[in-house]
This record gives structure tokens, C-alpha cells and sequence, in this order.
């Protein structure tokens, strides 16, 4: 195309966007592969009480491991299965996978666990979601009080009344639901009262951070929480400080490194089922990390 058109001052912009499209068409094709050639993984990382350390549940992420490219991270990948509405197709698999694991993990009905997913925008534009979600249910055996819906701010700022009348259906169905990255979206707070939020995630950029003023934000969102009876999430903690500062705030939980990353399947199951032993303590969690 233009590239090969010669060494005129236009190659520069149309090298790059060739590149960036190419890639792109690559990851595309590769991507729809990706499923049936057993590529995909899903990852969970612990979620855990703050007082105690004690886990309590994990958040499902999504791993691509290419035979030739290696690691994929989600953050480029995920855009491209989101343009090419393969994340519908994807999403599906995500959520049996979760669901298959939440019921493993749920087996000692002493310790519930709940397992988080995260959800794109474009799946809620998918008219049938709900209802294929309930297939999976059905499916798989899992109980939607096993799973918490991750969505972020830019789905309820899409002023479209299928996003509420989905969320109230999965809700009915016994699903929580959790904004992802809350605070780095577009500040419209007037959306906390009008959708049926259980839960709100904390953005690390929050958390990580040396600006004094974000743990002053970070107060306010515990406060805005607790006046609307929201579950707080810390996420991204990486420091026994930030963990110490959010737990004297009377934030609820948290994920991040200084716990553990996100594990393959069976170390994550064996993990819990030792949490599980063990009384749920958190000193152990800490080899993993
Ligand atoms: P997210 O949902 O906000 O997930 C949290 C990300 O932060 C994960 O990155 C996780 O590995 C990372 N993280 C956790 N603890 C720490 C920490 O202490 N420090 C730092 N620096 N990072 C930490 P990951 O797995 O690369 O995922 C990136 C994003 O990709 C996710 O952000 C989510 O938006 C998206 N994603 C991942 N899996 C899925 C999926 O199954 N479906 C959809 N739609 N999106 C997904
Ligand atoms: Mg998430
Ligand atoms: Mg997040
Ligand atoms: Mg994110």
C-alpha cells in the first residue's frame, strides 16, 4: 500500500498506521483461533479482607498464550476482541470458565467465594445477554450469588435504558455488580443512585500513588460508600502501608501484589482450599505473591 509507494514525506504516518493496522488484523485472526486452540487461561487473583487478610474471593483474568508471540496482555488484546465483536464470543467463554470454577471453589458451603468477572460495554449491547448468561448458569451449575459482575463507568454513562433493565435482571437474578476503576471514568456521580451497585473498585492509580491529595480522595470514596452501602475494593495494593492506611479508613478489601498476583487454575484452588484449612489467615497468602 503506501508504504511501498515510495520515500516521499507521507512515510512516516502511513508506515505506522499500516503497522498498527496489520497488527491489529493479526491479533484478529489469531485471536479467533485463540479459543479453540486452547490458548486462552483464566487467572485469579485473591480478593481479601483487610482487618484480617483472610480471602474471600478472587477477581477471573483473562491470559492469552501465544505459541509464537508468547504473553498477550489483555490491555491489547481486549480492544481488538471488543472492535471485532469477538468479545461476545469470548465473554461466553470467560463467564462458563468463572462459573465453573466458582462452583469448585464453593464446594465447602462453610466459605462462600465469590468469583469477580469483568464485562465489556459490548457485551451489554448484546440484546440476549442476560439470557445467555442464564444458559451458563444452567450449564454449569453455578449459583449467580458465586459471581460478581465487574462493569466501569463508561457503561452506565451510555444512557441507555437496556444497560439498566440488564443490570436490574442480573441483580433479580441474585448477580452483585461492581464498578471497575471507579474514580478514573467521567465523575458523573448521579449514576451510584440511579443503577443497582453493590460494589465499587478503586482504582489503583488511586492507591499507588505518592500525590498525598489521592489518599484524601480515596477517604471520600470510602465515605461516599458508606453513606450508599456500597462494598469497597482496594485495587492494586502493593505496600503493607497502603494496606494499613485503607484498613484504618474502614475500607472493606483489597487485591493487589502484596497479596498475590493472579494465579493459574489449579494453584488458585489449592491456595483456597489451604486458606480454607487453615482458618483463612493470611500469612501464607504471602508465599504466593
Ligand atoms: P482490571 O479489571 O482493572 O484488572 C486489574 C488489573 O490490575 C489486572 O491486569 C491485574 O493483573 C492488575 N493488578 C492486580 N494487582 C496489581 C498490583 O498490585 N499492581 C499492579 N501494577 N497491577 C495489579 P490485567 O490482568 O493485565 O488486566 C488488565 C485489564 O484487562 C483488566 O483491568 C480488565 O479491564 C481487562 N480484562 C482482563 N480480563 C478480562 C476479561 O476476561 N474480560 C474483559 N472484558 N476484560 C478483561
Ligand atoms: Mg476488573
Ligand atoms: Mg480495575
Ligand atoms: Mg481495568
Amino acid at each position: 500500500l503506501a508504504k511501498r509507494s515510495g520515500r516521499n514525506s507521507f512515510r512516516f504516518y502511513s508506515k505506522d498506521l499500516t503497522v498498527g493496522v496489520e497488527e491489529r488484523m493479526h491479533l484478529e485472526s489469531e485471536l479467533r483461533r485463540a479459543i479453540e486452540r486452547e490458548e486462552l487461561e483464566l487467572h485469579y487473583q485473591p480478593k481479601v479482607l483487610l482487618v484480617s487478610g483472610a480471602m474471600v474471593g478472587s477477581e477471573a483474568l483473562l491470559r492469552w498464550s501465544h505459541p509464537q508471540m508468547g504473553m498477550i496482555a489483555p490491555a491489547r488484546f481486549i480492544p481488538v476482541a471488543e472492535d471485532t465483536g469477538l468479545i461476545v464470543e469470548l465473554g461466553r467463554w470467560v463467564l462458563r470458565e468463572a462459573c465453573e470454577t466458582a462452583k469448585e471453589l464453593n464446594a465447602d458451603a462453610q466459605r462462600p467465594h465469590k468469583v469477580a468477572v469483568n464485562l465489556s460495554v459490548k457485551q451489554f449491547q448484546c440484546a440476549r445477554l442476560a439470557n445467555s448468561i442464564a444458559e451458563i448458569l444452567d450449564e454449569t451449575g453455578c449459583r449467580a450469588e458465586w459471581i460478581e459482575i465487574e462493569i466501569t463507568e463508561s457503561l452506565l454513562l451510555d444512557r441507555n435504558d437496556n444497560t439498566l433493565q440488564t443490570l436490574l435482571k442480573l441483580r433479580q437474578m441474585g448477580f452483585s455488580i461492581a464498578i471497575d476503576d471507579f474514580g478514573t471514568g467521567y465523575s458523573a456521580l448521579n449514576y451510584l443512585a440511579r443503577f443497582p451497585i453493590d460494589t465499587l473498585k478503586i482504582d489503583r492509580s488511586f492507591i499507588n500513588s505518592s500525590d498525598k491529595r489521592n489518599e484524601e480522595l480515596v477517604k471520600a470514596i470510602l465515605s461516599i460508600a458508606q453513606c450508599l452501602g456500597q462494598n469497597v475494593v482496594a485495587e492494586g495494593v502493593e505496600t503493607a502501608e497502603q494496606a494499613a492506611f485503607l484498613a484504618a479508613n474502614g475500607c472493606g478489601s483489597a487485591q493487589g501484589f502484596l497479596y498475590s498476583k493472579a494465579l493459574p487454575k489449579r494453584e488458585f484452588v489449592a491456595l483456597w482450599e489451604n486458606s480454607c484449612a487453615t482458618g483463612g489467615g493470611s500469612v501464607e497468602m504471602r508465599r504466593f505473591g
